[in-house]
């Protein structure tokens, strides 16, 4: 058991390498986080053992569990991936070092609100619903900007950067556009903020990570290639 997930981590570790040097970037440029949401904590314990430290977790009281079930490994990050409701910042400012799915201003003031004063700021990157599904969590686009600008000037909160989940689709050519776009509007951001500590494109899960890598993602989000089937 150990054996293969030892295995399939290290396939990830190597699938990032060769998308890296593909495209011409070190490798790096580009962060693994492993996506832990329904897996126990022995086996997050197994994966740091081979050096990860950082895990995505989705579900809120899930995940707090978790945290304190792996206290015991130093250095471990955990980034909160999922969709964020009102009523559970709370755990989420008191728990987490990063939440990747902050989508508009009132979520963002309530976490900034609620970090202990004795933590560090809580690293924040923005949602965008970057292929415009009707029903899908994320700003739209065009409103990326004003809300990055007001999330920036939140005392309690480091704004780092874009995280997007587009629907599948078919084919290497049609991932890359999609996260072309995304890249394109995380430079568009970068110009317009000038702010040195936006340097965070999470995009790319098991099925699209070569193509995100190859549109300028800084994050890989992998869960199934590194634990198998949820
Ligand atoms: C579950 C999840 C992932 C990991 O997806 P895999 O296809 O299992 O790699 C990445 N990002 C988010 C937001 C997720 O919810």
């Amino acid at each position: 058991m150990m054996d293969e997930l030892a295995k399939r981590y290290q396939a990830v570790r190597e699938r990032i390498t060769q998308a890296a040097l593909q495209a011409g970037r070190s490798p790096s440029e580009v962060q693994l986080l492993v996506v832990s949401k329904t897996f126990g904590p022995d086996l997050v314990a197994q994966v740091a053992a081979l050096g990860q430290r950082a895990f995505g977790e989705n579900y809120v009281q899930e995940a707090v569990d978790k945290i304190a079930a792996l206290r015991h490994v130093p250095g471990l990050v955990w980034h909160c991936i999922g969709p964020l409701q009102s009523n559970k910042t709370r755990l989420v400012a008191e728990h987490f070092d990063w939440v990747h799915s902050v989508d508009r201003l009132k979520i963002a003031q309530r976490l900034s609100e609620q970090r202990p004063a004795h933590l560090p700021p809580l690293h924040v990157c923005l949602q965008v619903n970057i292929d415009g599904g009707a029903t899908k969590a994320g700003v739209a686009p065009a409103e990326t900007l004003a809300l990055a600008q007001a999330v920036a000037a939140l005392p309690h909160l480091c704004l780092r950067g874009l995280m997007t989940i587009p629907d599948p689709v078919d084919g290497f050519e049609q991932q890359v556009a999609v996260h072309r776009e995304a890249q394109r509007l995380f430079e568009a951001l970068q110009a317009a903020l000038h702010w040195p500590q936006f340097d965070t494109l999470s995009m790319g899960m098991s099925a699209d990570l070569e193509a995100a890598v190859l549109a300028g993602s800084s994050m890989v989000r992998v869960g199934t290639a590194v634990f198998g089937a949820r």
